[in-house]
């Protein structure tokens, strides 16, 4: 299932899905309608794509009582160990202002402001996904966001997951909507009756949830968009074939379209991975996705050795790196495009996933070689303050009017000389 192919073969990044023309224009109609009409377009769409009737859009304080008695104490427990890490691990990203002053007595600075209010779009569907409810959530709240505004899609009987509603109130979402597709997109964008306008827009969810962020951005802000998990294994002749084939099957499972590679400097390891894989799949519930993300986006290559086992890695710039080699860490600065780097046998990537800390939300496409995991820089912005003394602008006016004059900028050119000869007046 899992080929064994050539180092120059392998490639995960795939042309990102845009839509048809016809869901492009599903998504315009939809953001429209809720611009126009609010609440009564969210309820329409919300009848027709989601098949219930709501009647309270936002979750009540019942619905979250009844959802913390629903979820398992293990299960909150867990929930509230694993924001605890996502916190403290998120807290070290923090920025300050800073200001520096001249003995002109001029001062310039940058101010750091967390976004005012942040709209989390959570997937609905068969799956739930508290774990990326604090993923999402939890930097904001660092960052000093007020109000964090979540929406997800009801189900059937018009409720969300439990689990869901748990990691929102551990993580310090302010509220939560029962809306999904493209018309939660639009009411976070343009605001209703109930839903408010957000300044920024974070969160997977499917095609219909990707076309409208795209179609809002600019109006709001809004995250990466991101493509199918991938996972690249790089192992030498001390790794376990059955911890690498657990590893693989892990991302594998997720989407038919997710990427599961080995890159080895062992034959042995190599088949004895293929053979690993073919055993652990048949207990797997989701068997047959991972089989169709094997069949088309898996690979196992075997390179001459960990020199070229880089190379590939860094050409493929994968969203998840697991380093499965002797004296991991002595390799790190091998590394240079990579999501996150999973070092050593016990840091298996579903730690990352849930629990360790860092954030899960990952650049994918191979655009780790210019962008980020999500982080508290995404919740904040920068101003730069400037305070300049009458000394700086006597000094270098007319430096700065000949660079006004030079692009034919003549009243900037003015807004200078009037404070220059008012100065000299004064004088
Ligand atoms: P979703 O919440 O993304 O989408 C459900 C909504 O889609 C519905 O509420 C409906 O409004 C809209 N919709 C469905 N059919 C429509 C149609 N024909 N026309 C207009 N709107 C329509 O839930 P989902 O569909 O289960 O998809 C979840 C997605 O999230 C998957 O693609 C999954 O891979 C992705 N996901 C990604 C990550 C990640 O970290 N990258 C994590 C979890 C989920």
């Amino acid at each position: 299932m899992l080929r064994i192919t050539n180092a120059h073969k392998l490639s995960i990044a795939r042309s990102i899905d845009r839509g048809t023309t016809e869901q492009q224009c599903v998504v315009r109609e939809i953001l429209a309608a809720v611009k126009e009409s609010g609440d009564k377009a969210v309820r329409a769409f919300t009848q027709k794509y989601d098949g219930v009737t709501i009647e309270k859009i936002r979750v009540t304080e019942e619905e979250y009582l009844a959802a913390k008695a629903h979820v398992p104490i293990e299960v909150q427990s867990a929930l509230q160990e694993a924001a605890d890490n996502i916190r403290a691990y998120h807290q070290h990203q923090s920025r300050t202002s800073w200001f520096m002053t001249r003995e002109s007595g001029t001062m310039l600075g940058q101010m750091i402001r967390p976004l005012q209010s942040v709209g989390l779009y959570v997937p609905g569907g068969s799956a739930s996904y508290p774990s990326s409810v604090l993923m999402n959530a939890i930097p904001a709240q660092v960052a000093g966001v007020e109000k964090i505004v979540m929406v997800t899609p009801p189900d059937r009987e018009g409720k969300i997951a439990p689990a869901v509603i748990v990691a929102a109130e551990i993580a310090g979402v302010t509220e939560i909507y029962k809306v999904g597709g493209a018309q939660a997109i639009g009411a976070l964008t343009y605001g209703t009756q109930t839903i408010p306008a957000v300044d920024k827009i974070v969160g997977p969810g499917n095609i219909y949830v990707a076309l409208a962020k795209r179609e809002v951005f600019g109006v709001v802000s809004i995250d990466m968009i991101a493509g199918p998990s991938e996972i690249v294994v790089l192992a030498d002749e001390t790794a376990s074939p059955s911890y690498i084939a657990a590893d693989l099957l892990s991302q594998a499972e997720h989407d038919p379209l997710a990427s599961a590679i080995l890159i080895t400097t062992s034959q042995k390891v190599a088949e004895e991975v293929a053979l690993e894989i073919e055993r652990q799949i048949m207990n797997l519930p989701r068997k047959k996705i991972a089989e169709a993300s094997l069949r088309s986006h898996g690979a196992i290559c075997v390179v001459a050795d960990l020199e070229e086992g880089f190379a590939v890695v860094n050409r493929l710039a994968p969203e998840h790196l697991e380093l499965l080699v002797e004296d991991a860490h002595s390799y790190i600065g091998k590394i240079k495009n990579a999501g996150a780097v999973f070092l050593g046998p016990y840091s298996s990537e579903p730690v990352g996933d849930y629990f360790a800390g860092p954030n899960h939300v990952l650049p994918t496409n191979g655009t780790a070689r210019f962008s980020s995991p999500l982080s508290v820089d995404d919740f904040i912005k920068k101003m730069s303050v400037i305070s300049y003394s009458k000394a700086d602008l006597v000094e270098h006016g007319e430096k700065i009017m000949r660079l006004a004059e030079t692009e034919g900028l003549t009243a900037h050119a003015k807004a200078i000389q009037v404070r220059l000869a008012s100065v000299s007046d004064k004088s």
